[in-house]
């Protein structure tokens, strides 16, 4: 049995004590995810920025609010796990400042200053290339993706934009997924893994998708997979 890390949520990238920035993910994916891990008899870890959901049961749940707090939670849960999937919302930056308290509407600022984010999966890709956890690992990230349309040209598109994300981050295998999907029930997910592999799954619930990703991920972990950065998706 794998131990097995997903990242869920959004983050919450505070101006204030009041105030931040945020995005519109309900977590439904990762705790999907971190759910059929556990259902399947895995042991799972959910790294979580905040949302309404309840802990699945037999999930260790570790709370966070900012991309950074994320970084450093997972980092430090991965080094005993062997498997590791993105599904948070991760804000790309934060203000370059925080102010203390609630800043009143008349002394708050009305430009704001951004500094980037650390980028957990590509860091948790690192750590696995650095052999900084046990065994084998996987690392799997997700590419959210607007489709321009249905047709085949724009989906090939965006599989090229997701596999060069792939590259970009080192990770094993990357999950496409269309925009429409946040907030979204169903999911359609297309797999995107070494050696220009696809795996495309049909449109289902976000619990029957997160089943198959979770047996997907555990057949691939200990698969020898092609030295990271030299296949012919970097570009
Ligand atoms: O770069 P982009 O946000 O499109 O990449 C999406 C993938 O990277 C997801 O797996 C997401 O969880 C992860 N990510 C991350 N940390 C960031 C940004 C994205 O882990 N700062």
């Amino acid at each position: 049995m794998a131990k097995i890390l997903v990242t869920a949520g959004p983050t919450r990238e505070h101006l204030d004590a009041v105030r931040f920035l945020s995005n519109g993910s309900t977590g439904r994916m990762g705790y999907a995810l971190a759910e059929a891990a556990a259902a399947a008899g895995h042991a799972a870890v959910l790294v979580s920025g905040p949302t309404q959901l309840p802990c699945p049961p037999g999930v260790e749940r570790i709370d966070v609010v900012s991309a950074r707090e994320m970084h450093d939670r997972a980092l430090a849960a991965f080094a005993d796990c062997d498997i590791a999937i993105g599904a948070a919302a991760v804000a790309d930056h934060r203000p370059a400042r925080q102010e203390r308290g609630k800043p009143a509407k008349e002394a708050s600022a009305t430009t704001l200053e951004l500094v980037q984010n650390p980028d957990v999966i590509a860091a948790l890709a690192s750590a696995a290339r650095a052999g900084a956890t046990r065994g084998p690992r996987l690392v799997v990230g997700f590419a959210l993706e607007a489709f321009e349309g249905l047709d085949a040209a724009s989906r090939d598109a965006a599989a090229e934009r997701a596999r060069a994300k792939r590259a970009r981050k080192q990770l094993d295998w990357i999950v496409l997924n269309r925009l429409d999907a946040l907030g979204s029930a169903t999911s359609q997910l297309i797999l995107l893994g070494p050696d220009g592999v696809t795996v495309e799954l049909p449109e289902q619930s976000k619990a029957d998708a997160a089943r198959t990703l979770i047996e997907h991920c555990v057949a691939a972990l200990g698969r020898p997979v092609p030295a990271q950065g030299a296949s012919e998706e970097e570009s």
